[in-house]
């Protein structure tokens, strides 16, 4: 198991976040609940099954838009790429990394990639 790294440290896949909680898309897709169904192993590492797999885990999302736009969707809605964003067991936030991280969000790609999701 890889050890999570510090809030807003590059994220390395340890899987704690979406062990302990799911994120908005999780409970948007499988409604409230601990771990989250979509939370996949790529050894060594895990990784979002909405983002490497959307077949399996919402295809109504897929048969309307597609894989890659499906994809491509999550891992703006995830976050990806920006960091760990997860804190867990009384860890300190990382105030400089979480507004740099704010800042970097494209409102109108989230926009559109809710609407992706957000269907029905
Ligand atoms: S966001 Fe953080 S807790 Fe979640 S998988 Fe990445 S490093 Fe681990
Ligand atoms: S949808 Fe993906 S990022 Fe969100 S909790 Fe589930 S596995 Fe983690």
């Amino acid at each position: 198991m890889l050890t999570k790294p510090p809030h807003g440290s590059p994220c390395n896949g340890c899987g704690g976040c979406c062990a302990d909680q799911r994120c908005p898309l999780g409970r948007l897709v499988f409604g409230p609940g601990g771990r989250c169904p979509a939370l996949e192993m790529r050894f060594p590492a895990f990784t979002c099954g909405l983002v490497e797999s959307p077949e399996k885990h919402a295809p109504h999302v897929v048969r309307t838009h597609g894989a890659d736009r499906a994809a491509k969707a999550a891992a703006i809605l995830i976050g990806a790429g920006l960091g760990c964003d997860a804190l867990l067991e009384g860890e300190a936030p990382n105030a400089e990394w979480r507004a740099w991280a704010i800042g970097r969000v494209d409102r109108v790609a989230s926009a559109e990639a809710a609407a992706i999701w957000c269907a029905r």
